[in-house]
């Protein structure tokens, strides 16, 4: 009985070469990888001339937000996907109380167009999970900025003593429920008003259960190193934590090859010194995001339609965006573009970088989708200012803009972060439910091997898997998975090298990969030739203390 799968060439995961030979599964995990198997099995898979590799580990993914709807996770299992590491960002759907719900989460609801019902715990959150059924494995982050909203709802002054007593009550509670760790989202409210000091002391109850901290920077741009990595490293070294950069970021206007080694420099020195520090990548050029819960302080939230009408407060907003666009994009220009005076720069700001974006989905103008932004409040607002319009499209968008940003360079900073043997690949998918995504959400992991492996040459298929899923098993602490071996779990994906490849476009982000055969999550065959089976043998993930050494 069981699972054949005859005649295909296994990469381990391991970074080792290939090996043809058969692989047996029994119940939900590998019984036997020999050649020649004879056993009879109930369903014998023909993998001559593919690629058997362990199911790929998603480390970075928003799928919290949608899985209790879309809880076959198709998007993901038929790109390869068989686990996914969820509630990054500092944003998830548990733990969460009322504060929550009546603050925080209405502002999270409209910036990224969800609606998802909240849970009290991690506990509660994986009861309703194990209910609904899930096709895919799932292991969450505690979210920091819900820790914060439960006691302190939008408040952006520093937490007192019993408020961080609170704070550490909420993250023993849920690490011992299951999470693997805390996630901070440092560009997000309530993230950007929270002190490195307050990460530090959180995290040290992380540290006890042996979870890792795992962090969006406080900047990805000219500020990457000084704000955002020397952050994330003090917080790995005074709370004594493992350190996560979550989807690995440099972005510079003019000096991307300098600061790009100089990151890379920082955190092999660190991990020379003996820090655990990782990281993952997101393999696309542009980033998608929510363009209010990037753009908008914290406070403006509070009263989204007031702030937004009131001209007084308006100014206020105007400023504090451009300080932003400022310290992101502009702190490392060159000393001429310095030089110009700031009222100058605010003018030209918004008109340079709007050009840049593209809006993906829109809460109620669907049919501006696909234009610039530039283009959208120059069309929409004819009469206004630039950074004016800006404001006027958040209110009647109620915020609710989703983005692409084209602000990465592959060659000279992508590329060489991924080579690092400590990055993973990942997705960082964000699904808004029968509308238009960017196509990571169900392409990245197919792109990586047709662009970087088979295209590009610049990887080797075994290292390029190994970077999908032993090494964020071993970030998880996952001893059973992203490798194939007798006794783990039989987690399998199996693709033609040929034919690998995603499908997604600008204009429509969600269309399923070519190339990827079977998928077996947990000894069950989930995708078959390409299609959703509708198995749900997804588990729920629970980081256990004693699992890491
Ligand atoms: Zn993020």
């Amino acid at each position: 009985m069981g699972i054949l799968i005859k005649n295909g060439l296994i990469i381990d995961g391991s970074g080792v070469s290939g090996i043809e030979a058969d692989i047996l599964i029994q119940g939900d995990k590998i019984s036997q990888i020999s050649p020649n198997i004879k056993e009879n099995a109930h369903h014998i898979i023909d993998a001559r001339g593919k690629i058997v590799s362990p199911g790929f580990i998603d480390i970075h993914n928003h799928a919290d937000l949608t899985i209790l709807e879309a809880n076959k996770a198709e998007a993901f299992v038929e790109q390869g996907i068989t686990t996914l590491l969820a509630c990054v960002c500092g944003i998830g759907v548990a733990p969460a109380n009322e504060k929550v719900k009546q603050y925080y989460f209405d502002f999270v609801n409209k910036a990224f167009c969800s609606s998802p019902d909240l849970y009290e715990n991690m506990s509660k959150f994986h009861e309703a999970l194990e209910k609904k059924g899930v096709s895919i494995n799932l292991a969450f982050m505690i979210p920091q900025g819900n820790v914060r909203a439960c006691i302190m709802g939008t408040d952006t002054r520093p937490a007192n003593e019993s408020e961080l007593n609170e704070m550490r009550k909420i993250v023993r509670e849920n690490m011992k429920a299951g999470a693997f760790g805390l996630s901070t989202g440092l560009v997000y409210p309530p993230g950007s008003s929270t002190s490195t000091e307050e990460l530090i002391e959180i995290s040290k109850i992380v540290s006890e259960y042996n979870g890792f901290y795992d962090s969006h920077m406080r900047n990805e741009g000219a500020g990457v190193i000084e704000i955002g990595m020397n952050e994330l490293i003090r917080i790995a070294r005074e709370a004594n934590v493992r350190a996560h950069i979550s989807h690995w970021s440099v972005i510079s206007r003019y000096k991307y090859e300098e600061l790009t080694n100089k990151a890379i420099n920082l955190v092999n020195s660190v991990r020379e010194e003996g820090l655990n520090i990782t990281a993952d990548l997101t393999v696309y050029d542009d980033g998608f995001t929510s363009l209010s819960f990037v753009l908008l302080p914290t406070w403006v939230y509070d009263d989204f339609e007031g702030n937004l009408s009131n001209p007084e407060i308006r100014k206020r907003i105007k400023k504090e965006i451009f300080d932003k666009l400022y310290s992101m994009f502009l702190s490392d220009a060159p000393f001429s573009m310095k030089i110009i005076p700031k009222f100058l720069l605010r003018k030209k700001i918004i008109p340079l970088l709007s050009k840049g974006v593209i809006v993906i989905y829109a809460l109620k103008n669907h049919e501006i989708e696909g234009k610039t932004l530039y283009e959208i409040l120059s069309t929409l607002y004819p009469e206004k200012e630039l950074e004016d319009a800006l404001l006027d499209y958040f209110l009647d968008e109620e915020g609710g803009i989703m983005i692409r940003i084209q602000q990465k360079n592959e060659d000279l900073s992508m590329i060489p972060l991924f080579k690092q043997e400590y990055v993973s690949p990942s997705s960082d998918a964000i699904l808004i439910l029968g509308r238009n995504t960017h196509p990571r959400a169900f392409g990245a992991f197919p792109r990586v091997i047709a662009r970087w492996v088979r295209e590009q040459k610049l990887f080797s298929l075994e290292e390029m898997i190994r970077k999908m899923t032993s090494l964020p098993a071993s970030i998880l602490g996952l001893s059973d998975r992203g490798i194939i071996q007798e006794g783990k779990k039989a987690d399998i994906v199996i693709f033609d090298l040929e034919m690998i490849n995603e499908r997604g476009t600008l204009k429509n982000g969600c269309q399923p990969p070519i190339g990827i055969d079977h998928v077996i999550i947990n000894g069950q065959i989930t995708v078959l030739k390409g299609k959703h089976t509708g198995t749900l043998n997804g588990q729920i993930l629970k980081h256990i203390r004693q699992n890491v050494d």
